[in-house]
């Protein structure tokens, strides 16, 4: 069962805008079973749209175009799908009507050409469109049951969801199940490498790997007679993945390391809070982003002169003068200020330097510090880290995260060899 996805602009071909709206349907495809094997463009030329209709209506089964269905003279994408289909248009009240009550809501006046939206291929079936005035519609074309869905991503996506998955479900072959792993820790060629046979001792699995920097999402796709099957292959290529990526095999599905780490402090009852330097309040941001993390998160103090270092977190001002701020002795007592200050049960603290400038002798760009402040005690980390400024920022994020992940659940400490020194793949 193949699908195809076209979008329509030519804004898109022109690269003025990013085509999120292909990648968004054809992830939801997928996950939904199909297996999407080709992704069009085209600009807004109705003869250059019908054509690519047509061909790709001879050869997939499920056809899916965003883009174009609009009021103005440059959205040509219904005239363009009755050309390629070779019928006429036809007018429908109900949309005529549901138009009217639209521009009636915001107090507008309806003109012709919004009327053209009430316009439809012979033989179409209305998709509603509740959150804009342009309906989308469905129609068989070629072999194929096509899809033509507005292009501004919220319209389209809510429309997807509502009217597009639940005809298409039925189609879906069934016979795979995809689950993902996500990893933090180890660089990507050593992911691979751990994973290397599994793919030959299990010959229906195959495995993908996405990296969303600096967390590895590992995909494993197995095939099988029916769903429950694969479903089950999947489940045991996971373990076994699991198994061979150990402590960096942190979750899965769209599990995050903010969101795990949330979940190992939430379940113990235990609170955070973050003195930051060189990320600028980065660490306190990924925490946050997980809706509910006021429960464990009380502080992030982003301190990044010296003076509030000292001011805000008591860090004295002999071990600036005789350490620097990026040093062993300043992480620790960032930590331990911030812990005092907020009382949590886990203080961390992060101090480098980004870069590009700020190197000084013996500190390279890309050397980083971190400490973590507990009631047993401070312990602290170096790295020196290799790269661009916003690379360096988010590899010290993520690793001061896996090291309150770790201690919070009783692993050890990231080592040398673990977390990938340089961000390297
Ligand atoms: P409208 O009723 O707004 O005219 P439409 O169906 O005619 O909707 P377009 O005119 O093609 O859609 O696009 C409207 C806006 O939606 C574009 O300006 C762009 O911001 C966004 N858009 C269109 N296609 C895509 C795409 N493939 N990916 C991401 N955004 C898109
Ligand atoms: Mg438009």
């Amino acid at each position: 069962m193949s699908c195809a996805i076209l979008a329509i602009g030519t804004e898109l071909v022109r690269g003025e805008i990013f085509d999120t709206n292909s990648r968004w349907i054809s992830s939801q495809l997928t996950a939904l079973g199909f297996e999407v094997t080709e992704l069009a463009s085209v600009d807004d030329d109705e003869d250059r749209i019908a054509s690519t209709l047509r061909r790709l209506g001879d050869v997939h089964e499920v056809v899916v175009t965003t883009g174009g269905l609009g009021p103005t003279s440059d959205d040509l994408t219904t005239q363009a799908v009755a050309t390629a289909a070779r019928v006429a248009l036809y007018r429908d009240e109900p949309s005529v009507e549901a138009i009217r009550r639209r521009f009636q809501m915001v107090g507008r006046t309806m003109s012709e050409t919004n009327l053209k939206q009430a316009d439809f291929p012979v033989g179409a079936e209305v998709l509603p469109n509740d959150r804009g005035t342009a309906p989308g519609f469905t129609l068989g074309i070629g072999r194929a049951r096509l899809f033509v869905l507005p292009g501004v991503p919220h319209e389209m996506e809510a429309m997807f969801r509502q009217q597009v998955a639940p005809r298409v479900t039925p189609l879906a072959p069934r016979n795979t199940c995809q689950l993902r792993l996500q990893t933090f820790g180890l660089p990507e060629s050593q992911v691979q490498e751990r994973l290397a046979d599994l793919e030959e001792k299990l010959p229906d699995v195959t495995i993908g790997y996405r990296l969303r920097f600096p967390e590895i999402e590992v995909k494993l796709l197995a095939r099988a007679d029916d769903y429950a099957a694969a479903e089950q292959l999947a489940q045991r290529a996971l373990e076994e993945a699991r198994r061979r990526l150990g402590e960096s095999a942190f979750g899965h599905d769209d599990d995050t390391l903010s969101a795990a780490v949330g979940r190992a402090l939430r379940e113990r009852g235990l609170t955070i809070a973050l003195g930051e330097s060189c990320t600028g309040g980065l660490v306190g941001a990924l925490l946050t982003s997980v809706p509910g993390s006021s429960d464990y998160l009380l502080l992030d103090a982003v301190t990044y002169s010296n003076g509030s270092k000292e001011k805000v977190l008591g860090v004295r001002n002999e071990l600036l003068r005789a350490h620097g701020a990026v040093s062993e002795e300043v992480a620790s007592a960032m930590a331990e200020g911030v812990r005092r200050l907020s009382g949590a049960d886990y203080a961390v603290s992060i101090t480098g330097i980004a870069g590009p400038g700020g190197a000084t002798d013996g500190k390279p760009v890309g050397t980083v510090w971190w400490a973590i402040a507990t009631e047993h005690g401070t312990v602290t980390m170096h790295r020196r880290l290799v790269g661009d400024r916003e690379r360096i920022q988010r590899l010290a994020a993520h690793i001061a995260l896996d090291m309150v992940r770790r201690s919070v659940l009783g692993l050890a400490p990231p080592s040398d060899g673990v977390v990938p020194a340089d961000g390297a793949r």
